[in-house]
């Protein structure tokens, strides 16, 4: 069953979002981006309305029936079982992020690494990750289950769609289920190379030229509706059709050239 593929989009009906959810649960435990009844999946099936895992249940064994439905205060509206206790962290992504339908939270190992080492994944490193993922900054640790953690998260929100969660784990969203998914991959892909560079005692950044040439083949790919090389003016409002955003503000891109252009002039 967890070989069914998910497809993209986020107009479906209740029960194929109930499917993905059950496909993308079982995803993330065969890769061991979770361990027991860890992490969390949900998906916004109307404006107040989300479908979320239970609480105490693997996500490799959860079946349709076991999801729960709430409101986006988080009261139980449908399902017999708990929603969990990290679900205020997803809708507070929902409040904040308009264009967000899925949210996906794990504790990868490699990624979560960073994250207890309260590292951030911000070096420009790998060209795709760069422009596709963008910066994945570190929040501070806040309790699992208490505002502590929303308080910690909130501030990236709005310019990010991956978050590392000191000593915890990651949180991913995006426009459907198979977008948050695919960028909870690419964190703990970036953190693997990113912990292959430390070990081998080498990292060798973009330089700040290469920067500017991805962004601009970025906002050429995507001119037109996503106009990205103007969402690099400055922090990114929410959008509904934001699936393509630059996840780089125009803030982060200029730290990224500044450190590639310092390494560059200690290279020469
Ligand atoms: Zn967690």
């Amino acid at each position: 069953m967890h070989s069914e593929p998910i497809s993209p989009g986020a107009v479906k009906t209740e029960e194929q979002h109930r499917r993905d959810i059950c496909v993308a649960g079982g995803w993330m435990h065969e890769r061991g981006y979770v361990a027991s009844t860890d992490g969390n999946i949900s998906v916004r099936l109307g404006p107040d309305r989300i479908l979320t895992s239970p609480t105490c249940l693997s996500k490799g064994m959860m079946t349709p029936d076991d999801l729960v439905i709430t409101d986006l205060e988080g009261r139980r509206l449908g399902g017999s079982r708990k929603a969990s206790s990290e679900l205020p962290m997803h809708l507070l992504i929902y409040r904040l992020r308009p264009d967000v339908n899925a949210v996906c939270h794990a504790h990868p190992p490699v990624a979560t690494g960073f994250a207890a080492a309260g590292l951030a994944l911000d070096k420009p490193i790998l060209c795709e990750l760069v422009l596709g993922l963008g910066c994945v900054p570190l929040a501070r640790y806040g309790t699992p289950g208490t505002s502590e953690l929303t308080t910690a998260v909130e501030p990236f929100v709005r310019d990010h769609n991956a978050i590392l969660m000191a000593n915890h784990g990651v949180v991913t969203y995006g426009a459907d289920l198979l977008t948050a998914f695919q960028r909870m991959e690419s964190t703990e892909h970036f953190a693997n190379v990113a912990l292959v560079t430390q070990l081998l005692g080498k990292q060798v950044m973009l330089s700040g030229g290469d920067l500017e040439k991805l962004v601009e083949a970025k906002a050429r790919y995507t001119s037109g509706s996503q106009a990205a090389a103007a969402e690099l003016n400055g922090p990114v409002p929410p959008r509904g059709d934001a699936t393509e955003r630059v996840t780089l503000t125009r803030r982060e891109l200029d730290a990224l050239i500044d450190e590639a252009l310092e390494k560059d002039r200690a290279r020469r």
